[in-house]
């Protein structure tokens, strides 16, 4: 029995089901739920579903079962057959994209444009991209000196983050089946519905037991999934701070990880820029996904002569935003992901104002329940401030001003962060020295928050290390270099 079913428009025929209770995704099929936790709707907080909580023990199971698929038919298959399955998980992925926009929506609450537009084909689009890849691995150069085929590293713990929770699964799973891997992935424990709806894909696509296993629960279980011995390699997706922390626990083990963590991106506006594009760009940089990206444009280094003209038009764009119902096609401001993420967002909106800076928010209704946050703009701010140092990864803008390319540069790269950064203007040749001057991992011109399979996407400095998407995400996931 269903608890729950969702029509998301009348004139829609399609439906998503939740299942009351979830168990594990191991070697195939799901177990009997246990030690069963919440997840709900941010947006009226109603409980969407119970998932089971992964101890030590179903880690190891899953860990057995991924090493079983590995040395049995996974590790041995050709890369042909593997791009098969890809091709098919891609298309399964299309088929059921409305089933999987509206739970990414339920579950998150981000607006269903958004999963729908963005997040679901993306992530299609990662396994058309990487399902091209699994058989010409070689001719890429994707192998180790003197070897004649790419070799995986064997059984990869794969630990995502809730903003983006379908599409990181997607960054996650895609190279690593391509390139013969198999995997454990754990998601977040406030989003694991699509990855749940994604095991059923696996075994819709008929793809080999325990290829991809899936095993929800909190940071404990991440712990231990990236701790188990049988694991070869760990890609991570989250925060610097946990990041940190895993880095610490596999030093000296031989496992191999990517972590891509935090970020604190300028957003650099000249006064040649073209303004109407800027603005959008600007707004779709901070409130795209309610700024809970790690990319976001989230400081907007704007030069100091169109400060305050590029502020009011900022301004009167924020007051059409329509915040609300993020189930509401028209919605471009859904509900932030908890509590204790809306919390984190007014402390650090409170230190800012506390040191100096002016909060402006556009007039809008909130839900009475949920968690919502409105759009807002922090104007004088500085850059010692903490809103301007350390990621809000919420709807909330801090402004600061330069006026030279040179001192944009300066500010912009002061940061512990290194992930993103955007550059308007007019002028080509500054573009080209501002992407070579800025320490970022991406640099948009005249454009910001563009995503592609083809392209890499990491960081510099505490914004981790490793790249995934393009050829160079492709080499975390296979042994290269001299006696490998
Ligand atoms: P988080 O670090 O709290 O959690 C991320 C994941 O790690 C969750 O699944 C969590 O359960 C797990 N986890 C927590 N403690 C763990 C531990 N000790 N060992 C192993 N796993 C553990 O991050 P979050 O709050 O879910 O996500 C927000 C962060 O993710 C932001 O800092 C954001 O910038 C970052 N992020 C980065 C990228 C990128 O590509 N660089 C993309 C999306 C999000």
């Amino acid at each position: 029995m269903s608890r729950f079913e969702y029509a998301p428009a009348p004139e829609s025929r399609s439906v998503v089901t939740v299942e009351p209770t979830y168990g594990l995704f191991i070697d195939g099929r799901f177990t009997e739920p246990t030690g069963l936790f919440p997840t709900v709707n941010p947006a009226d907080e109603t409980v969407l579903a119970e998932v089971s909580h992964a101890g030590p023990a179903e880690v190891a199971r899953g860990v057995a079962a991924a090493r079983k698929a590995f040395d049995g038919v996974w590790g041995r298959m050709s890369g042909a057959e593997r791009g098969k399955y890809l091709f098919r998980i891609a298309r399964i992925l299309q088929e059921r994209a409305r089933e999987f926009a509206v739970l990414e929506t339920l579950d998150n609450g981000k607006p269903i444009k958004e999963s729908r537009d963005v997040d679901v084909p993306t992530a299609a689009a990662h396994f058309f991209y990487h399902a091209g890849w699994a058989d010409k691995l070689e001719y890429a150069g994707l192998t180790a000196s003197g070897a004649e085929v790419a070799r995986p590293h064997g059984v990869v713990a794969q630990v995502i983050p809730w903003n983006f929770p379908l599409l990181m699964l997607a960054w996650k799973v895609a190279p690593a089946l391509a390139t013969g891997n198999t995997v454990v992935l754990k998601p977040a424990e406030t989003t694991p519905l699509t990855a749940l709806l994604f095991a059923q894909v696996c075994q819709q696509a008929g793809l080999p037991d325990g290829v991809v296993n899936i095993i929800t629960g909190d940071g404990r279980t991440g712990h231990a999934l990236v701790e188990h011995p049988d694991v070869d390699k760990v890609a991570f997706t989250g925060s610097t701070e946990v990041g940190r922390s895993i880095a610490r626990s596999i030093a000296g083990t031989g496992k191999r990880a990517t972590l891509e963590l935090g970020g604190k991106a300028a957003n650099i506006v000249f006064d040649d820029a073209p303004i109407d594009q800027a603005v959008e760009g600007i707004v779709g940089g901070i409130f795209f996904n309610q700024g809970q990206v790690c990319c976001a444009g989230s400081r907007l280094l704007v030069q100091e002569n169109i400060h305050d003209a590029l502020v009011e038009r900022l301004r009167r764009r924020l007051t059409t935003l329509r915040v609300g119902d993020p189930l509401d096609k028209n919605t471009d401001v859904g509900a932030i992901n908890s509590r204790a993420q809306l919390d984190r967002i007014s402390g650090l909106v409170e230190a800012g104002i506390a040191e100096g800076a002016q909060a402006w928010s556009p007039e809008c209704t909130l839900p009475a329940s949920g968690f919502w946050f409105r759009p807002t703009l922090l104007t004088g701010v500085s850059q010692t401030h903490r809103v301007a140092t350390e990621e809000i990864f919420g709807p909330v803008l801090s402004v600061l001003t330069f006026r030279t390319p040179q001192e944009a540069v300066a500010k912009a790269n002061n940061t512990a962060y290194g992930l993103s950064a955007g550059v308007w203007t007019e002028k080509g040749s500054r573009i080209l020295w501002m992407a070579d001057q800025l320490r970022a991992g991406v640099v948009w011109a005249n454009t910001f928050n563009r995503f592609d399979p083809s392209s890499p996407f990491g960081g510099y400095k505490e914004s981790g290390y490793g790249r995934e998407g393009g050829r160079h995400g492709l080499e975390a996931y296979v042994m290269t270099g001299a006696g490998r």
